[in-house]
């Protein structure tokens, strides 16, 4: 018997359920041409799912979940439920319960993909963004004092425990130890003295123990600032959840746009499932009608054959979708093509068939 990996499905909302079709276009296409298959369950979750049942998922969503070898989600948000509402009671909520305090994002410019930078070659823009996903600017602290009265005091606080931080310094050394890269810690210890004076110490102390990974630190003001003009110095970068946040957009900028920007929330330990997304949202605007993108969904696929181990399979996916690119004849309009959405993805599974 091959071996199956069982996804659940979250479709979710807006072009959400059109990128993921594609998607799981591809990943069946690449189960048919290797030894292991794919199970796929579909969950209705989402903000229509919480317009008629007032809730984003079902009361034992996570349960349900737990099971599954990983997540496939496409985007949650809709105009009229509030993004506190469909963020924090489906994404976060799954981020949170499964410890899926890795964020992966990578920054690399395919052959023939838009940059907005003049005479950038294809290997200036190769990088693998490590962004903390659990705590840090996001943790939800803080405190709103003396409302409305002339003395009103907000406060929002930065969390960093010793066990988060040095979770995810050591995920990002253990990655560049094995991609044989570097790794750039990106952080404000001048300015923000208590969170990222420690974040700068729990670096130095991990960097110790990879004496062959070269390591660097920039202040988030200098390195915004040299994504830009030098690209090029970034290899795998670790980060804090907000700061990573900011960076992994402009980044998007930098290798293509919203239409190519993919995403993995992973647990590392597989004590529960990763998920993997596109970074997009779900577009209200151009939804339904065959107009979105759907490279930013397949190229989590990728990611997600990547996480099985399969990355030979990844990395076949990911040069189709170059091929593509390259060949510009079949793109959405976001890439100043005309094809839909399905049409981009079945060329993407043709191309397959001739590797
Ligand atoms: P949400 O509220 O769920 O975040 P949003 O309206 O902010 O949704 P995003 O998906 O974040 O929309 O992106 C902003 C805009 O970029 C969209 O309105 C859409 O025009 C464009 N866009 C985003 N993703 C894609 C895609 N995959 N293909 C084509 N255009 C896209
Ligand atoms: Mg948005």
């Amino acid at each position: 018997m091959s071996k199956t990996f069982k996804i659940a499905v979250i479709p979710g909302d807006g072009i959400g359920p059109e990128v993921i079709n594609e998607g799981i276009k591809v990943l069946q296409k690449v189960a048919e041409q290797s030894d292991f298959q794919f199970e796929f369950t579909h969950f209705p979750w989402g903000c229509e799912y919480y317009v008629e049942h007032g809730k984003m998922m079902a009361d034992d969503g996570i349960e349900q979940l737990k099971s599954f070898d990983a997540i496939y989600l496409g985007a949650v948000g809709y105009p009229g439920v509030p993004d506190h509402i469909s963020l924090w009671d489906l994404l976060l909520k799954i981020r949170k319960e499964f410890d899926q305090y890795v964020n992966i994002r990578p920054i690399t410019l395919l052959k023939g993909a838009p940059c907005p930078l003049k005479n950038v070659k294809r290997e200036d823009i190769d990088m693998l963004f490590i962004r903390e996903n659990s705590e840090g600017e996001y943790a939800g602290a803080g405190d709103w004092l003396f409302k409305g009265k002339p003395e009103e005091v907000v406060l929002q606080t930065g969390v960093f425990s010793r066990k988060g931080t040095e979770r995810i310094i050591r995920y990002a050394f253990e990655t560049a130890q094995k991609m044989k890269k570097s790794v750039t810690s990106i952080s404000k210890g001048n300015a923000l003295n208590y969170s990222m004076v420690f974040w700068d110490q729990v670096f130095e102390e991990v960097s110790r123990d990879y004496p062959d990974v070269p390591t660097y630190s920039y202040l988030v003001d200098a390195a915004s600032m040299f994504m830009i003009t030098q690209p090029k110095r970034f290899e795998v970068v670790v980060t804090s959840n907000l700061f990573g946040d900011i960076l992994t957009d402009l980044g998007a900028a930098l290798a293509g746009g919203l239409g190519l920007a993919a995403g993995a929330n992973i647990n590392p330990e597989r004590a529960y499932p990763s998920m993997f997304e596109p970074i997009h949202g779900s577009a209200p605007d151009i939804a339904g009608k065959g107009l979105a993108n759907p490279l930013a969904a397949i190229w989590s696929a990728s990611q997600m054959l990547d996480f099985f181990g399969y990355e030979q399979q990844g990395r076949m996916v990911l040069d189709a979708i170059e091929q593509l690119l390259v060949e510009k004849e079949v793109l959405t309009p976001d890439m100043g093509g005309t094809a839909s959405t399905s049409e981009v993805g079945d060329r993407v599974v043709e191309l397959l068939n001739n590797r």
